[in-house]
């Protein structure tokens, strides 16, 4: 077996604290995606591990946590309703936390976890120029020309003229009974 390159894939973002005293540390790690809790999402879901990393410095009794972090995620694009590949970066994470809560080890899963959620845009899509959907017939406009014509485009200002074509007096009369 080739000897693996990347640290090992943890389930959570912890990092041993006891070690810091006057010196700050710095930590790296992946960590696995499942632990943003995205497997029933509709609209994004977690695409490979997390990458992270952290400077943690002690001053008077706080922890302060600074670094990165880089999520990368399956989104749903909000206009062709396909999922595209994309990753959330975070480039300024910062928190403080009490040593004495957290005096061996600090678990940052869930912060990070709210920083990457709230980093997912709105309305993602998949490309600047994504065309969406043809609005009649549902076609992925990136794919097909469809060839629909919009209805303020075609002629027809009013959806109700088609209406106005139709003799209604007319209509029942050409089924009735012979006798
Ligand atoms: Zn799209
Ligand atoms: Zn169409």
């Amino acid at each position: 077996m080739p000897v693996a390159m990347n640290p090992p894939v943890e389930p959570a973002i912890r990092i041993e604290v006891s070690q810091i005293n006057r010196a700050p540390i710095e930590a790296s790690g992946l960590a696995d995606g499942a632990l943003l809790d995205l497997e029933h999402d509709r609209f994004a879901h977690a695409d490979g591990p997390i990458s992270w990393s952290f400077r943690l410095e002690l001053v008077g009794p706080d922890i302060l946590v600074s670094g990165s972090v880089s999520a990368p995620l399956s989104l749903l694009c909000s206009r062709c309703a396909r999922f595209f590949s994309t990753s959330v970066r975070i480039s300024s994470f910062f928190r403080t936390y009490g040593w004495d809560e957290h005096p061996e080890v600090l678990d940052l899963s869930e912060d990070v976890r709210e920083d990457v959620l709230l980093e997912i845009p709105g309305y993602p899509v998949c490309r600047p120029d994504c065309k969406g959907l043809c609005p009649q017939c549902g076609g992925n406009r990136n794919e097909v020309d469809c060839g629909c014509v919009p209805p303020e485009l075609s002629g027809d200002a009013s959806p109700w003229s088609a209406l106005d074509q139709l003799k209604w007096g007319d209509a029942p009369q050409g089924a009735a009974p012979d006798k």
